[in-house]
């Protein structure tokens, strides 16, 4: 995997007081997206062992209630397998704080996919899919959907267009139907 940023104190791009990770690479080119520098999945620099134990070190300190990934795009297949393993670690090493995911990606899609590949995993890209849900089952809120410029809105929450959702991820897996964390 290749990385644009991480930014170690981050107020903005959810919840609190977070640690965030631009990965690079996003295959979605939204027109006027916010960060198009991180779309070439050759861009960026070389995420390694070194970084990542930094990124680990930032993330835990006591303030810190909240990891981002944003992008470029988490759930692409070239992220996907180094998104897992991080998301997994987080999740066993630090508990309380909760993880926020950014893509491009619906939720209803990631949904339908998982649902139509979960019985048959050798089919061709039941495992990219397989995959991509079990990134969103370690998430806590995920901000779904492609930025539409038409629908731009500088007053939504943690999203810039209208058609994106912050949703509640464990809500909506406990209950079997999304629910948005905050409107
Ligand atoms: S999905 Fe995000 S990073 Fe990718 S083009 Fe759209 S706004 Fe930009």
């Amino acid at each position: 995997m290749r990385y644009a940023q991480i930014r170690s104190m981050d107020i903005s791009n959810g919840e609190g007081v977070g640690v965030s990770l631009f990965v690079q690479g996003c295959p979605f080119h939204c027109k006027n997206c916010f960060n198009s520098e991180t779309w070439d999945f050759n861009g960026g620099k070389e995420w390694t062992e070194k970084i990542k134990n930094k990124f680990m070190e930032l993330i835990d300190r006591p303030y810190i209630k909240r990891v981002s990934f944003l992008g470029g795009e988490c759930l692409a297949e070239q992220n996907l397998d180094e998104v897992l393993k991080l998301t997994q670690q987080i999740r066993n090493s630090f508990p309380d704080k909760t993880i926020w995911l950014y893509t491009g990606y619906d939720f209803d899609i990631l949904n339908s996919k998982y649902n139509e590949y979960k019985y048959t995993p050798f089919a061709a890209s039941a495992d990219e899919w397989l995959t991509r849900w079990e990134i969103i089952s370690n998430v806590d809120v995920l901000v779904d959907g492609e930025y539409i410029d038409e629908q731009k809105d500088l007053t939504l929450k943690f999203r810039g267009s209208k058609n994106q959702r912050v949703i509640d991820v464990k809500q909506s897996l406990t209950q079997s139907k999304m629910v948005l964390y905050c409107d």
